[in-house]
């Protein structure tokens, strides 16, 4: 049957693909064969299938695999990808109860172990989204809601012309997508107050109370955790104080961080992380689940369904929890359910293990560096590893292929960021990159 042989090809392609993840060189390079023209016939499908792995591969990045170090991207446990081919064969509108019931309370589970592990308020709401991108946009646009509503300003209906202005506070390592998806909010990007922060790039509480505007107006203020170059986590306790004093709403965009709070090593960081009021997190980085997945949680779930609700008569309520009520898009893929098969196979330990891991590989990362002759950058708090570097040597080390690792400037400072979030990384990997890293250096 010629669905059967697709697929399965389809399947051996994509094993080809995974158990070569390790010896391929990490980074990509230009997969011209892709370009190909439109045609008036079309082709058989094994060769469509065929033709695109051979195309793609010149051009495909093995950040999947155990030496990318690259951004925050982690890669994907096998179950996870497993879980992922099973959410594509069966390609379930995953917006409304009625049209999967299965995804639907797959995604309540789901959901609910995440904020288990994480120590978040159990009854929180909460959403997949693509990724944290979207996951800071829907838990701003719920504060927005509530700060306004509070005031008797609806703006879900009545939109900002008009409302009273909301004070937008942020960490000056904030994420660019908080930023964003206070563009997107009609908040604005350059009206936020910046707040200082200290050397490893985590707000300065101090700072934040001196920084608050006399008061009267609504406060949102978004606090990290989980630096993209350094790993540092605000404070949340004193933070959340500061803003709980205010009456203000304070935002988690924690796409990485948040995952310390899932091991008793590392949950101090995090500590105070439930006094929030709202949280980001991504599945897709350090859980090791494929894209796209995220989890927009919001601790006033009324404001969280207000602001991302969609109703028509054609659209009939289950009675149940919809889960487009909770996310900005409607028709999407069953995207928990890699997540679902991730955290059952893990378990508690599992994850914490995870995480641990990681960590303990940057820290032999660190130190293989420093004793080699870096100047390390910011404190290892987390899984980030950031190190003295020009341009010239982050690109030797991407085009000499052993692993890959971006550049970024710390401070006025090259550096380079070697990040750990990859489930199949070994010690013996960390010793190869970090040999490949100090053999790029210059002189
Ligand atoms: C990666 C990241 C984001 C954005 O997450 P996406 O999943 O790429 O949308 C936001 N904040 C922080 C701190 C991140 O590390």
């Amino acid at each position: 049957m010629e669905t059967d042989d697709v697929v399965d090809r389809a399947q051996q392609l994509a094993r080809e693909y995974i158990s070569g993840l390790a010896r391929r060189p990490v980074g990509g390079a230009d997969a011209p064969g892709l370009r190909r023209p439109l045609t008036d016939e079309g082709l058989d499908p094994i060769e469509v299938l065929e033709d695109l792995a051979a195309d793609a591969d010149p051009g495909l990045v093995a950040s999947a695999g155990p030496r990318y170090f690259g951004f925050v991207v982690g890669g994907s446990l096998p179950v996870a990808t497993g879980a992922d081919w099973l959410v594509s064969a069966w390609d379930q509108m995953s917006g409304m109860y009625s049209s999967s019931p299965a995804v639907a309370i797959a995604e309540e589970v789901t959901a609910a172990w995440m904020l288990e592990l994480l120590g978040l308020p159990a009854l929180a709401s909460s959403g997949f989204t693509t990724g944290a991108q979207m996951a800071n946009f829907t838990c701003l646009a719920a504060a927005r809601g509530a700060l306004l509503g509070a005031l008797g300003w609806d703006v879900e209906d009545r939109g900002l012309f008009g409302a009273p202005e909301i004070d937008v506070l942020v960490g000056d390592e904030v994420h660019v997508t908080v930023l964003v998806a206070l563009r997107l909010l009609g908040l604005g990007e350059a009206r936020v107050t910046r707040v200082p922060v200290d050397a490893n790039g985590a707000m300065d509480p101090g700072a934040l109370r001196e920084a608050l505007p006399p008061g009267g107006r609504p406060l949102l203020v978004c606090a990290q955790a989980g630096n993209v170059n350094t790993g540092a986590c605000d404070p949340l306790e004193p933070i959340a104080e500061i803003v709980a004093e205010r009456g203000g709403w304070l935002h988690l965009d924690g796409a990485f961080g948040l995952w310390a709070a899932a091991s008793p090593r590392f949950a101090h960081l995090v500590a105070g992380r439930e006094r929030a009021n709202s949280w980001a997190l991504d599945a897709h980085k350090w859980l090791n689940v494929p894209y796209d997945c995220a989890l927009a949680v919001v601790g006033d779930p009324e404001a969280h369904r207000r602001a991302m609700t969609l109703s028509a008569a054609y659209l009939q309520g289950s009675g149940t929890r919809e889960p487009a009520q909770f996310v900005p898009e409607a028709s999407r893929r069953a995207r928990a359910i890699p997540a679902y098969a991730a955290i059952r196979s893990l378990g508690r330990r599992g994850v914490a293990d995870l995480v641990e891991r990681c960590c303990d590989h940057a820290a032999m990362m660190s130190a293989l560096l420093s004793e080699g002759g870096l100047e390390l950058l910011g404190d290892l708090v987390l899984n980030q590893v950031l190190v003295a570097a020009d341009p010239g040597h982050v690109a030797r080390v991407q085009a000499e292929g052993t692993c890959w690792l971006g550049g970024t400037v710390w401070r006025g400072r090259d550096a380079l960021r070697v990040s750990f979030s990859n489930w199949s990384t070994t010690e013996a990997d960390v010793r190869r990159s970090a040999r490949a890293i100090l053999e790029a250096a210059p002189g």
